[in-house]
């Protein structure tokens, strides 16, 4: 099996306060484990780099510009996160594909740009509340996975994160059935694409995952973690969503 990761996305919160929960988040990781990688907003990437100097927990952006540089006032390149000491981006948040009406195109730009400056993309898909009503799900996100992943994907430069939009923040989660059914054709689908390196590419969810229910949600084989939002900004909570992953 991949090795398991837990990532934090901050999402846009964060301050000093954010900065003591993540030296303690660092200051208590173990010399095994699964990776623990945290994704502050822009601003305090290099605080958080300094933060978890010398410990397990990685750094991650949010967001990256798909350029290299140029006109795009208010963007940040992957280039300038991998140069705060950061190792890692999400892209295709659906936060930023609904607000920044990022398309599948426009992902699949952000993580090409991602390797082009050594960092590794966490790539989201996930779909909305009327699309998991409706008969074609899985043919939805699969279509998402095979537009927003480019070509060349391998377990060491891609990890994907599926983010049902309607379990984001609300206390919601599919059935553990749900789950297991939608990474299993995520799985298949990288290994039709990417025969061995599909297997090793690692598949997170996310929403909603909390200390309450991540143990049953990682018991499905083909979870390799979670991608959390809220109960990331505690280390009294991520922790033992880490915990549960070991
Ligand atoms: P949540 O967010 O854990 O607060 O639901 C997850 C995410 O948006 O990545």
């Amino acid at each position: 099996m991949a090795r398991t990761l837990a990532a934090g996305n901050w999402k846009m919160n964060g301050d000093a306060g954010l900065m003591d929960e993540l030296a303690t988040l660092a200051a208590h990781q173990g010399e095994d484990g699964p990776d623990v990688l945290i994704c502050p907003p822009a601003t305090m990437l290099a605080q958080a780099v300094a933060a978890t100097k010398d410990s397990r927990v990685a750094v991650g952006g949010q967001d990256c510009h798909a350029a290299a540089s140029g006109a795009h006032t208010g963007d940040v390149s992957a280039a300038m996160i991998r140069d705060t000491g950061a190792s890692a981006v999400i892209v295709g948040h659906s936060e930023r594909r609904a607000d920044h009406h990022e398309s599948n195109a426009d992902i699949r730009a952000k993580a090409q740009a991602a390797w082009a400056a050594g960092l590794l993309p966490i790539l989201c898909i996930g779909e909305s509340e009327a699309e998991r009503m409706g008969p074609d799900t899985l043919d939805i996100i699969a279509a998402q996975l095979d537009a927003s992943v480019p070509d060349g994907a391998t377990g060491e430069t891609l990890v994907i994160a599926y983010e049902p939009i309607w379990a984001i923040g609300t206390g919601r989660v599919p059935t553990l059935e749900q789950i297991v059914e939608t990474h299993d054709m995520i799985r298949a689908r990288l290994v039709a694409r990417f025969g061995d390196e599909g297997d090793k590419i690692r598949i997170l969810y996310g929403g909603s995952v909390k200390p309450t229910n991540a143990a049953e949600i990682f018991t499905a084989k083909n979870v390799d973690g979670a991608l959390v939002g809220g109960a990331s900004l505690k280390a009294s909570d991520f922790q033992p969503i880490i915990d549960a992953l070991a």
